[in-house]
């Protein structure tokens, strides 16, 4: 006999976990509280879907946080070779960017979801949209909705919840499952933002002229727990602080420092293609009539978002000498004070502790109740580390699910062989 899988959540994860329980065999009902599939996805591709990385896959996989063979198996199982040749089988090729960053051809994430979709429904995964997932029933031996025609309970015999986490909460994912899954007994580590902004106290002067503006060619670092974490990319002045790809590599331990001390120093490099020395040396020419701001944009074609940032931090108390200003150019320290909101973050930290889950990503107090993507408690930089780990993690599950199915069904075809039955037992819930 066939078994039922039900799959919650339409998104990378969930869609990668149907794809690879139906391939297996399972019957795959899939459910999303949306009208359409894939919200979130759609929205990576509008800045280009970053969909993994060309590095070599241990650097790639010391992205990771924590660093455990929960997360990295998977991603060792479905690297980034195999996501590339997965998306070329749906007919999407992609390219290495400069930056090593895997992306389709077109950039795009609508032709590669609408190329997924199509082969699901061809594998025979039913999709119910607008239906959202609102816990178990008292009996705990099933799953109920709310839906447009009203509540719906629905039994299966395995489960994968792949429901997200909580950043753009109208795209779909709004961590409403936390409580769902405390109630249960499952141990959560609350959902809070990861790759957004961080907030620094701008002066009223500085924002009024530089929000917006984009700080190129720079580096950051940050220290924290002794360990120096580098990134050279950009962001961006933003009314509350700074966004963008060089906050959000470096938000992991910008966050835990906030945690614990309250702020977080981020040390930036103004320049980060000249030496100290090279600074120095340039900085002792003379000066003549010149201002200071032209005398640095003369000699070091130093921008005026860059003098700008400069005269923030010092106010009226410029260093003067060259070494003092090489120092400050090249490591000139800017006080970030919290994260943004979760709501515009790129995505979550926290979730479901790894500890609760077998190698197979089964919650192990919930026998056949699978959980796969962002809802798990691990983070990642942009770069394409999550697309990565929500695919593989997906895969993962739908692997599990699929097998423990098959184990499940085994050992029901033997009982109903021993009673000589035409109809099998009732099929024990997984809750
Ligand atoms: C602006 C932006 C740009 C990004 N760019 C990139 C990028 O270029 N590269 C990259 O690697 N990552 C990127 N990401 C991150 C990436 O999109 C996410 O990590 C990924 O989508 C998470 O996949 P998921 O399947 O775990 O969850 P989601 O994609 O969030 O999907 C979860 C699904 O579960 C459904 N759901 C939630 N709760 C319920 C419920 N109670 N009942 C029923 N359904 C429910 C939701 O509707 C949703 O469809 C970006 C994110 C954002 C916001």
């Amino acid at each position: 006999m066939t078994q039922s899988l039900a799959i919650i959540g339409g998104g990378p994860a969930g869609l990668m976990a149907a794809e690879t329980a139906s391939a297996a065999g399972i019957r795959v009902d899939l459910f999303d509280a949306m009208p359409t599939l894939g919200r979130k996805f759609l929205l990576a591709g509008r800045g280009g879907l970053n969909l993994s990385h060309a590095e070599p896959l241990e650097t790639f996989l010391s992205r990771y946080r924590p660093t455990m063979d929960l997360i990295a198996d998977p991603v060792r199982a479905f690297s980034p070779t195999r996501i590339r040749a997965w998306a070329e089988s749906l007919g999407i090729n992609t390219f290495v960017g400069s930056s090593q960053r895997v992306f389709p051809e077109e950039m795009k994430a609508a032709p590669l979801l609408r190329a997924w979709l199509r082969r699901l429904r061809e594998q025979g995964v039913r999709i119910h949209a607008r239906h959202r997932w609102i816990g178990f029933d008292q009996s705990h031996h099933h799953l109920l909705f709310s839906t447009p025609e009203g509540p719906l309970k629905v039994t299966a015999d395995a489960i994968i919840l792949a429901l997200g986490g909580a950043s753009w909460p109208h795209l779909g994912s709004d961590g409403s499952w936390q409580t769902l899954l405390t109630e249960q007994g499952i141990s959560v580590h609350p959902l809070r933002s990861s790759n957004c902004g961080f907030k620094v106290n701008w002066d009223r002067h500085f924002i009024d002229r530089f929000e917006g503006t984009p700080l190129k060619s720079i580096a950051g670092s940050t220290l924290w727990q002794g360990e120096v974490f580098q990134q050279r990319s950009e962001c961006v002045i933003s009314q509350e602080g700074l966004e963008g790809g060089l906050i959000y590599a470096l938000a992991g331990p910008l966050r835990e420092a906030i945690e614990a001390k309250g702020h977080a120093v981020l040390t930036l490099d103004l320049l980060p293609d000249w030496s100290h020395e090279k600074i120095r040396i340039k900085l002792a020419t003379p000066q003549g009539k010149l201002s200071q701001k032209n005398f640095l944009r003369r000699t070091l074609r130093l921008s005026d978002i860059k003098w700008g940032l400069l005269r923030e931090v010092f106010k009226e108390e410029l260093p003067r000498t060259p070494e003092a200003l090489a120092q400050n150019l090249k490591a000139l320290p800017i006080v970030v004070t919290a994260m943004m909101g979760i709501e515009r973050a790129i995505s979550s930290a926290g979730g479901i502790h790894l500890q609760e889950l077998s190698k197979d990503l089964m919650l192990k107090r919930k026998p056949g109740l699978f959980c796969c993507g962002e809802m798990l408690d691990w983070d990642a930089p942009t770069g394409g580390y999550l697309l990565t780990a929500c695919l593989a993690t997906g895969r993962t599950a739908g692997l599990g699910a699929a097998h423990w199915l098959k184990t499940l069904n085994a050992s029901l075809e033997g009982t109903s062989l021993r009673h000589s039955s035409d109809q099998p037992p009732p099929l024990e819930s997984p809750l």
